[in-house]
């Protein structure tokens, strides 16, 4: 009770006029209209015993809700590194790491000699040691951001020469040749779309030339009468040879045959490499550049550089990932299918005696997200009837799979052995009437 400062004749809001304000609305549509008139009854109830002022109470309501911010979801869909979904979930070490990382740190300062030092060091550190091969290395806000920056300190105003097999759309309408192109360079396009050969570079190359851009096709497959140049032929060359990799795989993995990995680009004679951090790395949102030490030293330098840089979150998540990099992402990419099948069977004979017409089927789970296109994963789901594909969706802890031919089959690939309690539930809490 305050000092006698509130009015008690001034009259406490009603419920639907506080359920009308665009806030309380707002967060009605994304927590549930229980929820938000629970929070404003009970700011109410604190106004009526005079603990607040009756215009205190649609705040009181809104700060009785949890923050907003996105909703956790479990990724039944069988697509390992979902871009909807935010790619890769970072490991529990990374998650650690980022706690730790929020206050104050020493992310660019020496501590022993109390002087300022380079920002990011330990993240940078285990990025050179997990690929010997790159002499320097540098980490921006995302693939694009590498390619921007190396595009602009390396090529702006001169020529980026790229096969027109490689002129790719990554996602949400985004196309490289745009993204190269408002840097400031031009593109010099050569071969065709499904063969270009290394003569195609060469006849290009002259004194115009930034670079050569060997873009990974981590989203599509282009087959049947095709040539493309490797690595290896563009480094004859006498130009530096650029090589966005996209998925961020640091070494070759045996289950991914024909993902291009960051050592094995240099080692075959690329100057530059450019990658993504959360997807097959299974990191946070960042763009990986490696390679030459007088190139990585230009674009550092540069000062587009400082509009790239990055968080100190990303920095620790990305240290602790290249730490242990036993990410969920690998986890999921390497599930056993025996152990697969047992999980989706256990929840098969769970669902009580009607069985809920769930079947346990074989199916397809796939890399996504930027790597692997043609590569398919053997999986086995638990098919439900497409009737559950919305309350799970919607419901208070979602859960997303992904509807084939009337069946909503969940793939528990991406699904941390832990939460199958919870898939469980949810499915038990959508009416079963079927
Ligand atoms: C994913 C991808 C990009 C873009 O990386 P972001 O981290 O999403 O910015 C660029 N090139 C290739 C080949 C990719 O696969």
């Amino acid at each position: 009770m305050r000092d006698g400062s509130v009015d008690p004749r001034r009259r406490v809001p009603r419920t639907d006029t506080l359920l009308a304000d665009p806030r309380l609305a707002a967060a009605v549509a994304t927590l549930g209209r229980d929820r938000v008139k629970a929070a404003v009854v009970h700011a109410q109830e604190r106004a009526r015993r005079g603990e607040i002022a009756p215009d205190e109470v649609r705040d009181a309501a809104l700060a009785g809700l949890p923050a907003p911010g996105p909703r956790t979801v479990l990724n039944a869909t069988g697509v390992v590194l979902h871009t909807n979904l935010g790619r890769a979930p970072l490991s529990p070490t990374a998650v650690a790491a980022v706690a730790a990382a929020t206050g104050h740190t020493d992310v660019e300062l020496d501590l022993r000699t109390g002087r300022r030092a380079r920002r990011g060091r330990d993240a940078l550190d285990a990025l050179a040691a997990a690929v010997p091969a790159a002499a320097a290395v540098h980490v921006v806000n995302n693939g694009a951001a590498a390619l921007v920056l190396a595009a602009t300190a390396l090529a702006a105003g001169r020529e980026i020469v790229v096969s027109r097999g490689e002129l790719v759309e990554i996602g949400d309408g985004f196309r490289l040749p745009d993204l190269l192109e408002s840097t400031g360079a031009r593109l010099r396009e050569v071969g065709t779309t499904n063969r270009t050969t290394l003569d195609d570079y060469a006849a290009a190359v002259g004194p115009q030339t930034g670079f050569v851009l060997k873009v990974h096709p981590s989203n599509f497959q282009i087959t049947g009468f095709t040539s493309a140049t490797p690595v290896r032929q563009l480094a004859t060359l006498d130009v530096p040879v650029v090589a966005d990799i996209g998925s961020g795989l640091l070494a070759p993995d045996p289950l991914l045959p024909d993902e291009p990995d960051a050592a094995g680009t240099l080692r075959a004679g690329a100057a530059l490499v450019t990658a993504s951090g959360d997807k097959l790395l299974g990191g946070p949102q960042a763009g990986l550049l490696l390679g030459d030490a007088t190139l990585v030293e230009r674009l550092r330098r540069h000062p587009l550089a400082r509009a790239l840089r990055v968080d100190k979150l990303t920095l620790a998540a990305l240290a602790a990932t290249l730490h242990r990099p036993d990410t969920p992402t690998r986890t999921a990419l390497h599930a056993d299918p025996a152990a697969l099948r047992r999980r989706v069977e256990l929840l098969r004979d769970r669902l009580g005696a009607d069985g809920r017409k769930a079947e346990v089927v074989p199916a397809v789970a796939v890399v996504g997200g930027g790597g692997a296109p043609g590569v398919e994963l053997d999986s086995w789901v638990l098919s439900l009837p497409e009737r559950y594909a919305v309350p799970l969706r919607t419901g208070d802890q979602p859960v997303l799979g992904r509807v084939v031919r009337g069946r909503l089959l969940l793939d528990l690939r991406c699904v941390p052995v832990d939460a199958d309690e919870a898939v469980l539930a949810a499915v038990l809490r959508v009416p079963g009437d079927d």
